[in-house]
C-alpha cells in the first residue's frame, strides 16, 4: 500500500463504522468490534497464530451479529491498514533521521494543512483505533473530521520519545508542554493531555486484550472530543499507540507499549500501533 493512500483508506474504514455499525450498536461494543477486526486482520498476516483462537476472549464481550458484520465488512478493509503498519515501521531508512520523526517539523506540516485550530487534544497512548473509532461516532452526530496527511513516527513507542524534542526550546519536556507547544504553533486557545488510555495500560504492566478493551473509557473519550469540537475546531493526536502482542505458549494477546522484539518471555508482535500516531482534526460547517 502507497503511503499516500493510507489516509483515503483510514477515511473508508471510517465510513463502513459510521453508516454500518454506529447507529445499530453501542460505543462499547463498535470499539471492541473495530479492535477484533483489526487484530482479526493482523493475525491473518502472522502465519502460525490462529485468529480464532486468539481472539475468543474479546469475541465473547461482543454481540454475535456484530461480530459476523465485523468479519464480512471489516477484515478484509483492515488488511492495507495492517499492510501498511508493518511496512511503516520496517521502512529502509533509519526512523531517526526521517521526517516522520521530528516532532516539529509534523507540527509544521500541520499547520500548513490547516492552519489554525482553536482547540489541542493529546491523548497519551491513543492509537488509531479509537480515532477510527471516535471520528465515525462523530461523523454520526454530524461532525466532519479529516484525518491529516502527516503521521509522527515513534520508534520506541515511549512518551518520552516526544516530550524529549522540546528539550531545546521553551516548553516543558512533558506531554503537557507538547500540547502546549502545538497549541501555540496553531493558535488555539485550549490545550489538553488526556493520560487515560496509558494510565490503564500501565496499572497491571500487562493486559489482556479484551481486559483493556473493558477498561478504555471510550464512551468519555469520544464524548469530550464531541462537546469541544461542537465549540470550535479541534486537533486530536498521540504520543505513541500501543501494541498487541501474543504469548503463543499462553494461547493468549496481550496489550504493551514500547514492545521489545528482543523481549525474552516469547511473545510475538501481532499489531504494533505504539510507533504510530496520526492526526485527526474536526472542521465545523
Ligand atoms: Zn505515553
Amino acid at each position: 500500500m502507497k503511503i499516500k493512500n493510507i489516509y483515503e483508506s483510514i477515511e473508508e474504514v471510517r465510513d463502513i463504522i459510521a453508516e454500518k455499525f454506529m447507529s445499530n450498536y453501542s460505543l462499547e461494543h463498535v470499539y471492541k468490534a473495530v479492535m477484533y477486526a483489526f487484530i482479526y486482520a493482523a493475525l491473518q498476516r502472522s502465519r502460525g497464530l490462529s485468529s480464532v483462537d486468539l481472539l475468543r476472549p474479546l469475541e465473547k464481550k461482543i454481540p454475535l451479529l456484530l461480530v459476523a458484520a465485523a468479519r464480512r465488512q471489516l477484515v478484509d478493509k483492515m488488511h492495507g491498514l495492517a499492510e501498511y503498519v508493518e511496512e511503516i515501521i520496517s521502512a529502509d531508512s533509519p526512523v531517526l533521521i526521517r521526517d516522520e520523526a521530528d516532532f516539529k517539523q509534523i507540527i509544521d506540516n500541520v499547520k500548513d494543512q490547516i492552519g489554525s485550530v482553536d482547540y489541542v487534544f493529546v491523548y497519551d497512548c491513543m492509537s488509531l483505533i479509537e480515532k477510527l473509532v471516535a471520528s465515525a461516532y462523530l461523523s454520526v452526530k454530524g461532525i466532519k473530521t479529516i484525518f491529516l496527511n502527516t503521521i509522527f513516527l515513534n520508534p520506541v513507542g515511549l512518551t518520552m520519545y516526544m516530550t524529549q524534542q522540546l528539550s531545546d526550546t521553551k516548553y516543558r519536556p512533558s506531554l503537557q508542554g507538547v500540547a502546549r507547544y502545538a497549541a501555540n504553533q496553531l493558535r488555539a486557545s485550549l490545550y489538553m493531555k488526556n493520560p487515560f488510555i496509558d494510565v490503564e495500560v500501565h496499572k497491571t504492566g500487562l493486559l489482556g486484550v479484551e481486559e483493556f478493551a473493558d477498561r478504555v473509557a471510550i464512551d468519555k473519550i469520544v464524548n469530550e472530543i464531541m462537546y469541544w469540537s461542537r465549540k470550535g475546531n479541534i486537533l486530536v493526536f498521540s504520543d505513541h499507540g500501543y501494541d498487541v502482542i501474543a504469548r503463543p505458549n499462553e494461547n493468549y494477546l496481550y496489550v504493551v507499549h514500547g514492545f521489545r522484539r528482543r523481549d525474552s518471555s516469547g511473545s510475538i508482535p501481532v499489531l504494533l500501533l505504539s510507533r504510530l500516531s496520526f492526526f485527526m482534526a474536526t472542521l465545523k460547517g
